[in-house]
């Protein structure tokens, strides 16, 4: 085979030593836009900024997604069926004809070295490829042969390069593959970023501290971004094609180690606060309270008690998130948690963010507080002005030891003075300042024996996401999760239909009307564009169900385009079993709890992430009557959604459902995450770089553990960097 002797494209040396301008200054080198780059003109900058690539920054963290192995170039006497091969020759035949069924040009060439010929093959060729091939050209081209019509090889869709006269000595060694903005042609790419790395890589801060990298088996990031664009020859293919050369790694666990610090420092600011709750705290109305239980805590509930429990012994407010699947008695562990705070003398606040949520924890909480002698009171919008004032009385004096509301909580100039502890349910409804806002009601007007001081927050979420995950959007709260359910539940029976068998999914809803259970019928969350159409379609379908199918049983319908107060009010009928069918265009509020609600049909379920799916199936099967879910696909989705749905079939554990749905639709689609920006990273994957990101953690941490709040020289660049990168997304006013 012959093998091309080739020269290193790039050598491995760090970039020489300069004299180093401050971080800072760096920085704003890499910010230069793309279009100074000798070469790039405006036109093309155009380009690339519409892809997002506006600075010299951006385009040296464009990273190849795959390497070709073209160390090697074979003669064409050696193409061998089921190979990948990189060959050099001379087109002798081009042919292009257009498919007007496809609208693509189909090309056929021929390419010939002194040795022996191959076809080449693109059906659905672009229009640049046509036109940028000619015959006499000397090509480089790299793909899997094939044995083809009249037993001649060929390559089918192979990746190309037009040689230059005499430009072969450079092009073999291992080849990164870039997804191409603005379909930009390869060379052009690898020119300017071989030129962005003579220039610039330099600039690019590596302030990882050297004890870290060593360590962890890390290069510094220049050498790694360098060696991810000019892989070296002897470079490991495999290891650079699964992301996982020192290379990868490194970028990945600077992407990672900054964010962890970031988030570690906005957790440690919190600790300069003290805790609302100063004593050692009294624990027997607890005990109580289990043996007035019909049943025994789970396992995960208990330990999860234990995590808060120890929280509460810190002098710093505890910051918890209780993640678990819908049904997993997050509730019950509130409730404990609270009677604690209450039975030292501390008031607990609960908000929820809907009137059907907090009266649902009234209803099923005050005859458990009634028989502990504890003072309850329930506010919402709806709270008559007269009562709400007594409440307001009551609550500042101290006296209402459990209040449970919704948003009226911290818009109605609320004061709890011995707030001991803020319990938020359904928290990815609410957002960052008004968790603030509850945590604040301890300040108020009223004269407080806790002021400057703060509750401590345990924060609700029936949305598992993977603990990988977690770790990066509530990197600074601690986590707990009950992943168990309490025994004797029946997992929700769940089946994929297609659009046209909607009888049977009809019949299947009506066998349980008819059993006097209730139904839900959703319609997908949609793109605020749609909303309107979907409104009317929704409210359409509703009339004809009223009309037809369900007529006997009652309709009802929510959409997103109702207020609140009529939401809650179709709710309520609902609940109180008025109307046997609710049609839905929005989501179902997460924690209701309908009995007797049996069945749900999600329409349109190829447009649903697989956590939503499972959140909606989480409304039935909450009483005795098991549960059933009919997931319509009308096929908008393709054969991978209908595969997907069919997973749902099976799997009813909610962590690995949303660790299959941040692998399939990747962080950026999962639920409620794009906002945050936390999870938009360069190059790291929190399923894949879990190991990683772990380590991140831990350096990051450790460092924050000898200097909490970054004021040591050591620390100044991390400082710096740290808040170019996140502070804007961590809202890290207090950097720089
Ligand atoms: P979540 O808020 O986590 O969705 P809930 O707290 O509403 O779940 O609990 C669902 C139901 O399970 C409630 O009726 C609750 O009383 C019940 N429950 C809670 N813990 C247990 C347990 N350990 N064993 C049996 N039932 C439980
Ligand atoms: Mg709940």
């Amino acid at each position: 085979m012959a093998v091309t002797n080739l020269t290193q494209p790039h050598d491995d040396k760090p970039p020489q030593s300069q004299p180093s301008p401050s971080v800072r200054a760096k920085v704003r080198a890499l910010q230069t836009p793309i279009r100074f780059l000798k070469g790039v003109g405006p036109k093309r900058a155009a380009q690339l900024e519409a892809s997002g690539l506006i600075t010299v920054e951006d385009l040296l963290y464009h990273l190849p997604f795959r390497y070709e192995d073209r160390r090697r170039l074979a003669k064409l006497r050696e193409a061998a069926a089921g190979q990948e091969q990189t060959f050099v020759g001379q087109l002798v035949a081009l042919q292009s004809k257009f498919n007007p069924r496809v609208r693509r040009n189909v090309v056929t060439a021929v390419l010939r070295d002194e040795t022996a010929t191959i076809d080449l093959l693109w059906y659905r060729a672009p229009s640049y490829l046509a036109k940028g091939l000619a015959q006499g050209q000397r090509l480089l081209v790299h793909g899997k042969v094939e044995s083809g019509p009249a037993r001649r090889n060929r390559l089918v869709h192979p990746e190309f390069e037009i040689l230059e006269p005499g430009a072969e000595q450079q092009t073999p060694g291992i080849l990164p593959i870039y997804v191409r903005p603005g379909g930009l042609s390869l060379s052009i790419l690898r020119k300017w970023l071989s030129q962005a790395l003579a220039e610039y890589v330099g600039h690019v801060p590596g302030c990882l501290p050297a004890k870290i990298l060593e360590r962890r088996g890390l290069i510094d990031i220049r050498r790694a971004l360098a060696a991810l664009h000019e892989p070296a020859l002897n470079a490991d293919l495999a290891a650079l094609n699964n992301f996982s050369s020192t290379a990868h790694r490194s970028v990945i666990f600077d992407e990672l180690f900054y964010l962890q610090l970031g988030l570690g420092l906005r957790k440690n600011s919190r600790n300069r606060c003290e805790a609302a709750t100063r004593e050692p705290l009294r624990d027997t109305l607890t005990t109580r309270m289990r043996q007035r239980l019909p049943f025994r805590l789970t396992a995960a509930q208990e330990r999860v008690l234990g995590e808060i429990a120890n929280d509460m012994e810190s002098p710093h407010p505890m910051q918890r998130l209780v993640q678990g699947d819908v049904g997993s008695g997050k509730t019950m562990v509130a409730w404990m948690a609270s009677l604690r705070l209450i039975e030292n003398g501390y008031q607990c606040v609960w908000m929820a963010p809907t009137e059907m949520l907090a009266e649902q924890h009234y209803r099923n909480l005050h005859g458990f507080a009634d028989s502990l002698g504890i003072e309850t009171a329930l506010l919402t919008a709806s709270t008559p002005a007269k009562e709400k004032k007594l409440l307001l009385t009551r609550a500042g004096r101290g006296e209402i030891q459990f209040l449970v509301g919704t948003h009226a909580l911290i818009q109605d100039n609320v004061c709890v003075p011995r707030m001991g502890l803020g319990v938020i349910d359904e928290q990815h409804r609410f957002g960052v300042m008004q968790r603030f806002s509850l945590q604040r009601l301890i300040g108020g007007d009223a004269p407080s024996p806790l002021r400057g001081s703060q509750p401590h927050m345990l924060l609700m979420s029936a949305t598992p996401i993977p603990r990988s995950m977690a770790m990066v959007l509530y990197g600074d709260m601690e986590v707990s999760f009950v992943d168990e359910m309490p025994p004797g539940r029946t997992p929700v029976q769940t089946k994929v239909f297609r659009a046209p068998e909607r009888r049977e999914v009809y019949a299947c809803v009506i066998e349980e009307l008819r059993r006097g259970h209730q139904a839900f019928i959703v319609y997908p969350l949609v793109e605020a564009s749609e909303q309107l159409e979907q409104v009317r379609d929704a409210t359409q379908m509703a009339e004809k169900m009223r009309q037809s199918a369900f007529r006997e049983f009652g309709v009802a319908l929510v959409h997103g385009r109702m207020a609140a107060a009529e939401r809650d009010e179709v709710m309520r009928r609902f609940r109180d079993g008025t109307v046997g069918v609710l049609v839905a265009t929005t989501v179902i509020e997460v924690g209701i709890d309908i009995p007797n609600a049996t069945v749900i049909v999600i329409e349109h379920a190829e447009r649903f992430g697989l956590s939503q799916l499972h959140q909606l199936r989480g409304r039935v099967g909450r009483g005795v009557a098991p549960g059933h879910c009919l997931l319509v696909d009308r096929g908008g989705g393709g054969s991978v959604a209908a595969q997907r749905l069919r997973a749902m079939e099976k799997e009813h554990d909610g962590f690995k459902i949303a660790e299959a749905d941040l692998i399939l639709r990747g962080p950026g689609e999962f639920m409620g995450t794009r906002q945050s920006g936390l999870a938009d990273f360069r190059l790291a994957n929190l399923i894949r770089d879990r190991q990683l990101l772990m380590d991140a953690r831990a350096e990051a941490l450790a460092w924050l553990e000898k200097d909490p709040e970054l004021r040591s020289r050591d620390s100044a660049d991390l400082r710096a960097i740290l808040k170019q990168r996140w502070s804007q997304r961590l809202q890290l006013g207090a950097v720089g």
